[in-house]
C-alpha cells in the first residue's frame, strides 16, 4: 500500500516556481531513490514533503499514510512520521541532539551510538556545533532512529562521510529498515550510501519536473553515464 503519494505538486519560493506538477509515490518499506543534477529541485520536494516553512504550495497534493497533509505543519508531519535528514544540517546553539530528542519524544539509545561509531559525549554537545562534516551527517540518522519515522527523507547523507563512514551509514541505514519496515526517499550523487540497500524505484528530477521513473538499474545507469540521456549536459 501506498505511504506517500506527492501528486503533482509545484512549487515555489516567493514568486519562482521551482517544481512543477512532479508526482513521486512511495510504499510501505520501500527504498526510493531521487536522483537529478544540482538545482533541479530534490531539496525542495524533500522540504516540501517535510512542510518546511517558506514554500508555497502552488497545486498538487502531498498525502501520507492515506492522509493529506498537504497543509500540514512540520511537527504535525513529523508526528505522523515524516523525517528529513537534511542537506545541509543546521547548528542550534544551546541546544543538545539528547535535549532536541527529548522534546520531539524521541528515545536516545547506546547501541544507537554504537552502531554510528559516534561518541556517547557528542548526544551532549550542541547540535551540530563544531560537528565536522561526518558527524552531522550521522547526528541526522542518529536523529531518525531515536524517533522511528514510518518515511526517512535522507538528502545527500554520503557527503561529507569517508568511504568507511559511508559504509557504516548504509549497515545502518539498512539493519534499521530491516527492523522497522521504515520507508526511505533518498536523494544522494553516490552509490555508496545505497550499497547494503535494495533499490525499489528511482526518479530522475529535471528543473522541477519528474522525467524518468525506473528501477535499481536506473541508478547504475546514471552513476555510469551521467544525464546525458536525460538532459542536456
Ligand atoms: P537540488 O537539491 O536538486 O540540488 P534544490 O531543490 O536545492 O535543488 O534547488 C532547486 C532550485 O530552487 C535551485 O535553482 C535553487 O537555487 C532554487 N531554490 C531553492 N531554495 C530556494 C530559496 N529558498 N530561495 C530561492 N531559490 C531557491
Ligand atoms: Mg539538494
Amino acid at each position: 500500500m501506498s505511504l506517500l503519494e506527492v501528486k503533482k505538486l509545484s512549487v515555489a519560493v516567493g514568486d519562482r516556481e521551482i517544481l512543477h506538477a512532479a508526482s513521486i509515490e512511495v510504499k510501505r518499506g520501500e527504498t526510493v531513490v531521487l536522483l537529478g543534477q544540482n538545482g533541479a529541485g530534490k531539496s525542495t520536494l524533500g522540504a516540501a514533503i517535510m512542510g518546511a516553512p517558506g514554500l508555497k504550495i502552488m497545486g498538487g497534493k502531498i498525502k501520507f499514510n492515506g492522509q493529506d497533509i498537504t497543509e500540514l505543519t512540520s511537527d504535525k508531519r513529523a508526528k505522523l512520521g515524516v523525517f528529513m535528514a537534511m542537506q545541509n544540517p543546521v547548528e542550534i546553539p544551546g541546544v543538545s541532539l539528547k535535549e532536541l530528542l527529548r522534546t520531539a519524544g524521541g528515545e536516545l539509545k547506546d547501541e544507537y551510538l554504537k552502531a554510528l561509531k559516534l561518541s556517547p559525549f557528542l548526544a551532549t554537545r550542541d547540535l551540530n556545533v563544531g560537528f565536522s562534516g561526518g558527524e552531522k551527517k550521522k547526528a541526522e540518522i542518529l536523529q531518525m532512529m531515536c524517533l522511528k519515522p514510518k518515511l526517512a527523507i535522507l538528502d545527500e547523507t554520503d557527503s561529507g562521510l569517508d568511504v568507511d563512514a559511508a559504509r557504516v551509514v548504509s549497515q545502518v541505514i539498512a539493519d534499521y529498515q530491516k527492523q522497522t519496515g521504515m520507508a526511505l526517499l533518498i536523494v544522494t550523487h553516490n552509490a555508496r550510501i545505497l550499497q547494503k540497500l535494495k533499490v525499489d524505484k528511482a526518479y530522475v528530477l529535471a528543473e522541477g519536473r519528474v522525467i524518468k521513473e525506473g528501477d535499481g538499474k536506473l541508478v547504475k545507469k546514471v552513476e555510469r553515464d551521467g544525464f546525458k540521456a536525460f538532459v542536456e549536459v
